[in-house]
């Protein structure tokens, strides 16, 4: 792997918009997370068309940071303290390097509860952002809060949200679709990936963008071929048809967006194509 950029920082409007890289991973068989109700060979075609490995891939993590002027808001918290021997979990680390303290932080959104996002939200048995209250989805919490989880495949996540989230509950505001963060931030729901995931529209000085969060995982499997399943989401159909509905609006509206898993500084816009989108990363478009 090459040396890790740490961060990534433009203005919108009024905004500084910083994407932080918590780390990079490589996974085995692509096939058999993305497309999975694809041929092996069909995927491994699209792969080799983009001069991609069919054997593995890389995925990454970078949350988000927004300083509104009045707030320091960031969007999901990486994999945290438990990922760190694999070089992941460096959200902090990384914010350092771009002048941000936790301390620094207001407010903490949480656009769903898989452990890659809210992994961090805790350093040892303390918040590891002392100072912040915290924002998410009303039915994310409860679907992932909720006991019933308890002996389903949800288990494993259930007890990390009663490890991570549920002990700063007291702080956190929880909010449904179009929900406001602050002026200028604003919820909406994007469901199937989980079944409360919420993207954030962000707006400042005449200018947008939208965190989408996980509405698309890879930057050509899940946005060339949005309607293919794929392994993460809970509800695949639900998934596909957010997918479509988010990024049909981007693509559209001209909007950059940042995904999560994007590649890093995961900032880009899409194209609509026959099928799917194409994937356009930002470079010098917010510099000039
Ligand atoms: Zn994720």
């Amino acid at each position: 792997m090459p040396a890790a950029t740490a961060y990534n920082q433009f203005r919108l409007g009024d905004f500084t918009v910083t994407t932080v890289n918590d780390g990079t991973t490589v996974m085995e068989n692509p096939q058999g997370t993305f497309g999975t109700d694809q041929s092996v060979e069909t995927v491994s075609e699209l792969l080799e068309a983009h001069y991609l490995p069919t054997e593995k891939l890389v995925n990454g993590f970078a949350p988000t940071v927004v300083n509104t002027g009045s707030d320091i808001v960031l969007f999901d918290t990486g994999l945290g303290e438990g990922a760190r021997g694999n070089g992941l979990g460096q959200l902090s680390a990384r914010m350092a390097a771009a002048g941000i303290a936790p301390e620094d932080v207001t407010i903490v959104v949480i656009t769903h509860m898989h452990p890659d996002h809210i992994g961090g939200l805790m350093e040892g048995d303390k918040p590891a952002f002392p100072n912040a209250r915290y924002v998410t989805g009303q039915a994310e919490y409860d679907f992932w809060a909720d006991d019933a989880r308890a002996g389903t495949p949800g288990e494993r996540v259930h007890n990390l949200v009663k490890a991570k989230v549920m002990p700063l509950a007291e702080k956190m505001t929880f909010i449904g679709d179009g929900g406001e963060v602050v002026p200028g931030i604003t919820g909406m729901a994007a469901v199937g990936h989980t079944p409360g995931h919420m993207i954030y529209r962000l707006e400042s000085g005449g200018r947008q963008l939208v965190v989408t969060a996980d509405t698309a995982n890879h930057f050509v499997l899940s946005l060339q071929r949005p309607e293919w399943e794929v392994r993460f989401d809970m509800d695949k159909a639900m998934a596909a048809k957010s997918r479509k509905t988010v990024f049909d609006m981007i693509a559209a509206d001209r909007l950059p967006f940042i995904g999560y898993h994007m590649p890093f500084p995961s900032v880009g816009f899409v194209e609509k194509m026959d099928t799917g989108y194409r994937f356009i990363p930002e470079t010098y478009q917010f510099d000039l």
